[in-house]
C-alpha cells in the first residue's frame, strides 16, 4: 500500500508544479488515476470515484460534448432500475462498466455501452428500516478499488463486491441494527481503506465515522463526532475536548452529529475530511441546556488517515439548533488565493455561508453568505465564529428562520471548474418557523423515533409572515456560479420551485444538473440554458462523464424522493409527483433512443367513510398526526408519494387502523408499531383528522370532475 500512496505522492506533486507554472490540465486528474488504478486504458476516460477526482470537485476535462454541440445531446441508452423511489446516486464508470445504484441500496453493473445489466445485487434491506431513517431509502453510490466495488446500505453494512461479477467479498455491519442508524451516504476510498458514516440524528443516535480496510474489512478506525457518556470513559482524547463543551445528560438524547454524506480524502496531507451533521435533538436548550458549543456538531473534522486521530476543526453552527448540519459535499482545490498558492476546502453548508478553509490547518480564509441568512449577521474574521442575530433563537412559531432547516444547500453535490474558477452550487431558500415544544413528550429523549425537540403541530404549511422581505419566496431554488476567491456570485440561474440536483462541470465550458422533470446543460460562463430533456421523473443526482473509444457520455441516474424531494416537502413547495421511476439515462451526440413516459394517471381519492369525529377530537388528531405522521405521511396530509397517501386509503383501511398504527400489522412495509407514543383514543383522533381532511379533497375532487 505504501508504494501506493507514493504514486499518487509523486504525481500529486507533479500535478502542483504544474498548476503553479501555469498549466492547468490533466496531470491533476492522472494523480487520483493512480490511486486505484495505475493503468487505464487509453480509449478510456473513467469516472473511478464519488467526486471524479481526489479534490471531488466534479469537474471532467472532456470537452467532445461543448457549447458548440451540446444541443445535439440525445439518448445513449436508459436502464430501469427495480425501484421507484427517490435516487440520489453518483454512477461510476470503469473498465466500461457502470455502477449504479437505486432505493434499498440495490447495486447494478451496466456495460457502459450499452445499458446492459452485466450483474445486479440486491443487499435485501428489511423495509421496517425506513422508519429508522429520516429521508426515504436513497443512496448516492458505491466506490471502486482494484477491481472491488464497496456498496454501503440502509441497514448499516458494508459489501465488497466483485466489480466484474457482483459476487460477495465481505459484509460488514457498520451499525448497532437495534438503534436507528442508516447509511444513504457513498463509501469514500482512502488509500487502503473505505471510510463510511452513518444518518438518524432526527432520530437519538450517536454519531460516528469509520474507516475499514479494503482488502477484508476489518475496522481501522472508528472517529466518534460527539461525546458519550463521561462516565463510561471517553474514546480519545478529542472526545474529552468535546465534552467540555456539552452540558446537562446530552448522551441520553443521543447527540447526533451524524456524518451521512461526506467525507474527502487528501492523499498529499492524509487527512481525511468529515462533514460532521445535526444535534439529536435539533432544539439545543433540551439536548444541552447550558449552552456551548456542542463539538463537533455542524463541524469539517480532519483526521489523520492511518489512525483516525483528530487534527483539526472548523464548526459553521456553534451550539446548532437549526439542523444546520456540516455534511454537505466538501471540495479539494488549490487556490491561488491573493498572491500565494493555498491547499483548500470549500464546504457551502446548510446555514447559508460559503467556507474556504485552509485545509492543512482549518484556517478560515473567507465565509461569505451565499443565501440569505436571519440567524447569523456575519462571521468573524477574527475569531471565525458567526455573530447571531437577536432572533437567531427565538423558536415563538412566529419569527422566521432563514435557511430553513432543509439548508440553503443539501446533500445535492456542487462542482467546481477549474477553468471558469466557479464552485456550481444548487441553492434552495425556504424559511421555517421553529416552535419550542409545549407537550411533556417532546422534551423528553425518545431514541428510535422521530423527535427534533420542536413543535411539529406549528408546520402545517407555514404562512411565513414578511418572508418576501427575506427572500423572493417565488424563486426558492436556484443554480449559483460563486467566485469562491471573491466571495460573491458570478450569475444566478433561477429554477423556479424547489431545489435543482447535484452539479457536474467540463471542460466543454458546460454544466449539467437536473431540475424537476428536465436534465439540463447550461453555458458555463454565462448560466444561459444551452439544453434540455424530460426524464418524466425528478433528476436529483448529481449527473457523471466519461469516455469510451473516443466518444463521451454523460450519465444521470433519475428517480423522485429523498428528505426534500420527498413527503410533506415536495407537496408543499408546489411539487406533487402522481407517478415515479427509478432510471439510468446515458447521453451521446446523436443519442436517438427515446425513453418512454410512465402511465401518469393518479387513481382518484376514493369515497371515504364519514366523518364522526368532534372537532375537538378532530384537532388532537391534527396535533398527533403532525407530531407522529406527517415525517413520512406529508405535512397537512400532502404526500409526495413515496409513502402511502392517506387520502386514498380504501375503506377498509379504516376498519383495521388500530392494528396498523397500535399493532404494527404493516411493519414489513416500514408503518412500524406507534403504540408506545399513541394511545388508542389518540390513535382514533388521528383517523377522525385524516377523515377530515380527506372527505374535504374528495369533495373538491367530485366538485371539479362536474365542471364542465
Ligand atoms: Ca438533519
Amino acid at each position: 500500500m505504501k508504494k501506493t500512496k507514493m504514486t499518487v505522492g509523486l504525481s500529486s506533486i507533479l500535478a502542483l508544479v504544474l498548476v503553479l507554472a501555469g498549466c492547468k490540465g490533466s496531470v491533476e486528474d492522472q494523480s487520483e488515476a493512480a490511486i486505484s488504478d495505475p493503468m487505464p486504458s487509453s480509449t478510456e476516460v473513467p469516472w473511478q470515484s464519488h467526486g471524479n477526482d481526489w479534490g471531488e470537485q466534479r469537474f471532467s476535462e472532456l470537452k467532445s460534448i461543448n457549447l458548440d454541440n451540446v444541443n445535439e445531446l440525445g439518448l445513449a441508452w436508459y436502464f430501469d432500475m427495480y425501484t421507484d423511489r427517490g435516487v440520489e446516486a453518483t454512477p461510476l464508470m470503469v473498465d466500461g462498466m457502470l455502477y449504479v445504484t437505486s432505493a434499498w441500496s440495490m447495486v447494478y453493473a451496466l456495460d457502459a455501452r450499452t445499458g446492459e445489466l452485466v450483474w445486479f445485487y440486491d443487499p435485501k434491506v428489511p423495509r421496517e428500516f425506513l422508519a429508522k431513517g429520516c429521508c426515504d431509502a436513497v443512496n448516492r453510490g458505491v466506490a471502486y478499488i482494484d477491481g472491488q466495488v464497496i456498496a454501503s446500505t440502509y441497514d448499516g453494512r458494508l459489501v465488497s463486491l466483485n466489480a466484474k461479477t457482483g459476487a460477495v467479498q465481505w459484509d460488514v455491519q457498520t451499525t448497532d441494527r437495534e438503534q436507528s442508524y442508516t447509511i444513504s451516504g457513498a463509501p469514500r476510498i482512502a488509500g487502503d481503506k473505505v471510510i463510511i458514516g452513518n444518518g438518524g440524528a432526527e432520530l437519538g443516535v450517536r454519531g460516528y465515522v469509520t474507516a475499514y480496510y479494503v482488502k477484508d474489512g476489518t475496522q481501522a478506525w472508528r472517529f466518534y463526532t460527539v461525546p458519550g457518556n463521561p462516565k463510561d470513559g471517553f474514546e480519545s482524547k478529542a472526545m474529552e475536548m468535546a465534552a467540555e463543551t456539552w452540558t446537562g445528560e446530552w448522551w441520553k438524547w443521543g447527540g447526533g452529529g451524524t456524518a451521512w454524506d461526506s467525507f474527502v480524502y487528501d492523499p498529499m496531507l492524509n487527512l481525511v475530511y468529515l462533514g460532521v451533521g445535526n444535534g439529536s435533538p435539533w432544539n439545543q436548550k433540551l439536548r444541552s441546556p447550558g449552552g456551548g458549543d456542542n463539538l463537533f456538531l455542524a463541524s469539517i473534522v480532519a483526521v489523520d488517515a492511518d489512525s483516525g486521530e483528530y487534527v483539526w476543526h472548523y464548526q459553521t453552527a456553534p451550539g446548532d439548533t437549526w439542523d444546520y448540519t456540516a455534511t454537505q459535499h466538501m471540495i479539494l482545490a488549490d487556490l491561488d488565493w491573493k498572491g500565494s498558492l493555498r491547499k483548500v476546502i470549500m464546504q457551502a453548508p446548510k446555514n447559508g455561508f460559503f467556507y474556504v478553509l485552509d485545509r492543512e490547518t482549518g484556517e478560515l480564509l473567507s465565509a461569505e453568505p451565499y443565501s440569505a441568512t436571519t440567524w447569523a449577521t456575519h462571521v468573524d474574521m477574527e475569531t471565525g465564529r458567526p455573530v447571531e442575530t437577536e432572533t437567531a433563537r427565538v423558536f415563538d412559531g412566529k419569527n422566521v428562520t432563514v435557511p430553513s432547516n432543509a439548508g440553503a444547500h443539501n446533500w445535492p453535490a456542487m462542482s467546481y471548474n477549474r477553468e471558469t474558477g466557479l464552485v456550481y452550487i444548487p441553492t434552495l431558500q425556504l424559511g421555517i418557523q421553529f416552535k419550542e415544544p409545549t407537550h411533556a413528550r417532546d422534551m423528553l429523549p425518545a431514541q428510535g423515533y422521530w423527535n427534533q425537540g420542536f413543535d411539529r403541530t406549528n408546520y402545517v404549511v407555514p404562512q411565513l409572515p414578511n418572508i418576501d422581505e427575506i427572500i423572493d419566496s417565488s424563486v426558492t431554488g436556484q443554480l449559483l456560479a460563486w467566485d469562491p476567491i471573491l466571495g460573491q456570485p458570478r450569475w444566478t440561474g433561477n429554477l423556479g420551485r424547489v431545489t435543482g440536483g447535484g452539479v457536474l462541470s467540463t471542460a466543454g465550458n458546460l454544466v449539467f444538473q437536473g431540475h424537476h422533470d428536465q436534465f439540463r446543460a447550461l453555458n458555463a460562463e454565462t448560466g444561459e440554458l444551452l439544453w434540455s430533456n424530460a426524464v418524466h421523473t425528478a433528476a436529483m443526482a448529481p449527473p457523471i462523464t466519461y469516455e469510451l473509444d473516443g466518444e463521451q457520455y454523460i450519465a444521470a441516474a433519475v428517480g423522485f424522493g429523498g428528505g426534500l424531494g420527498a413527503e410533506g416537502g415536495s407537496a408543499a413547495h408546489g411539487w406533487d409527483i402522481s407517478t415515479n421511476l427509478s432510471r439510468v439515462l446515458v447521453y451521446k451526440l446523436g443519442g436517438d433512443v427515446v425513453a418512454p413516459a410512465p402511465d401518469t394517471v393518479k387513481e382518484p381519492i376514493p369515497k371515504p367513510p364519514p366523518l364522526t369525529g368532534t372537532p375537538d377530537q378532530i384537532q388532537l388528531g391534527q396535533e398527533i398526526y403532525q407530531r407522529h405522521c406527517s415525517v413520512c405521511h406529508g405535512d397537512g396530509l400532502r404526500t409526495g408519494g413515496l409513502s402511502p397517501d392517506l387520502k386514498r386509503s380504501k375503506a377498509g383501511v379504516h376498519d383495521i387502523w388500530q392494528q396498523i398504527v397500535r399493532g404494527g400489522l404493516l411493519q414489513s412495509a416500514g408503518m412500524v408499531s406507534f403504540a408506545q407514543f399513541v394511545t388508542e383514543e389518540e390513535a382514533e383522533a388521528v383517523r377522525q383528522y385524516v377523515l377530515s381532511v380527506t372527505n374535504i379533497a374528495y369533495e373538491q375532487q367530485q366538485a371539479s370532475a362536474d365542471q364542465p
